[in-house]
């Protein structure tokens, strides 16, 4: 069965961004492929975490997994910091991409901002990280929100960089020409990039959106509700067809969001909210994600409660990644030239 590898970093509290584009699409995967869901801890470093945040968030993290429907008996859950091979194998792909494949990503363009002097050496180097997540399992698929891509093109530039420095090695050792897989994205329903309810032009985000402009896993049901109406949109009724949503990004947001939540596709949302306004609309819009995410909230907040089973299941998840792992790292000290 081909692997999956995806994560989340403990970076700040879950969003409606990061169910939707990604714990939501990693629970029917469990029955098509063997299914390792990480929470990157490694990765949320790379800006300054309080330290009891980062252990909060962590757990947090693993609990939306398990609460969405990842059952931790079928899907390895873990923290990424626990399996140090993750480490191990960043430093040998830090070796092998290039500073100017890094220089080019737009999401440390983004988080650099004009500062980019004065972050973490970590943040630069983090795709390198994130290719050693998904290599060190050899998955061949990635299940990641759409703001992703150009990371996973980059951990496919490694490995095919891997592949050929080291053609020969590998090919003694194995008899194969290539030793780490080409990764893909996986596509599990349409590409969903959840917006920011205050800016249609920017993702929804853990670190860097208001508190008024995100929806949390979390939130009870009134600060959805109250979110929801106070979100930016326009003045416009809504479009019966998804072409009238054209340059309509705030608007082009909340049908998507209602759409994703409601399992349909925009064109059906449409066919029943066209023609009618925003005070229709977005009340039916906060009943939806209302209904959608308390229950997910409620067994959050009763799996985090009990520190004893998450980090039962978080240990038992990363013995099982080193089960992995290992052979797999072996076998890359071996092909670099490490002796042991
Ligand atoms: P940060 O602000 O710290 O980068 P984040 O909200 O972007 O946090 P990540 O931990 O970077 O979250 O990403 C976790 C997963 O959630 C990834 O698969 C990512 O593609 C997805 N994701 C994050 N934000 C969105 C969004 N707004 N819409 C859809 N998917 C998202
Ligand atoms: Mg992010």
């Amino acid at each position: 069965t081909p692997r999956v590898f995806s994560g989340i970093k403990p970076s700040g509290d879950l969003h409606l961004g990061n169910y939707l584009g990604a714990i939501r699409r990693f629970v029917p995967l469990q029955d098509t492929h063997e299914t390792i869901y990480c929470v990157v801890d490694m990765h949320a470093i790379t800006v300054w975490q309080d330290p009891e945040d980062l252990k909060r968030w962590t757990y947090e993290i693993a609990a939306a997994y398990i609460a969405a429907g990842v059952d931790p008996t079928k899907s390895i859950i873990f923290n990424q910091s626990q399996v140090v091979e993750h480490a191990e194998l960043s430093w040998i792909f830090n070796c092998v991409a290039r500073m100017g494949w890094m220089a080019r990503m737009t999401q440390f363009k983004d988080k650099a901002g004009e500062n980019s002097e004065q972050v973490s050496l970590g943040l630069f180097a983090y795709p390198s990280l994130m290719a050693a997540d998904i290599l060190l399992y050899k998955a061949t698929a990635v299940p990641v929100g759409e703001d992703q891509r150009q990371h996973l093109e980059l951990t496919r530039d490694i490995a095919k960089k891997f592949n050929h420095d080291f053609k020969k090695q590998i090919k003694a050792l194995s008899g194969e020409d290539e030793f780490f897989p080409i990764t893909e994205t996986l596509a599990t329903g349409p590409a969903m990039r959840v917006k920011s309810l205050k800016d249609g032009g920017k993702k929804m985000s853990k670190s860097e959106s208001s508190d008024l402009a995100t929806i949390f896993m979390m939130d009870d049901a009134d600060a959805i509700a109250k979110k929801i109406k106070r979100a930016t949109s326009d003045a416009e009724p809504l479009p019966s067809e998804a072409a009238g949503l054209e340059n309509r990004p705030e608007a082009e947001n909340l049908v998507g969001i209602y759409a994703a939540l409601s399992n349909q596709n925009v064109g059906q949302v449409l066919a029943e909210f066209g023609g009618q306004g925003w005070g229709k609309f977005k009340p039916a819009l906060a009943d939806l994600a209302v209904a959608s995410l308390s229950p997910i909230a409620d067994e959050m907040k009763r799996l985090v409660a009990d520190r004893g089973e998450m980090d039962r299941i978080l240990r038992d998840g990363a013995d099982r990644a080193r089960a992995i792992a290992q052979p797999i790292m072996a076998d890359v000290r071996n092909i670099v030239g490490f002796v042991r």
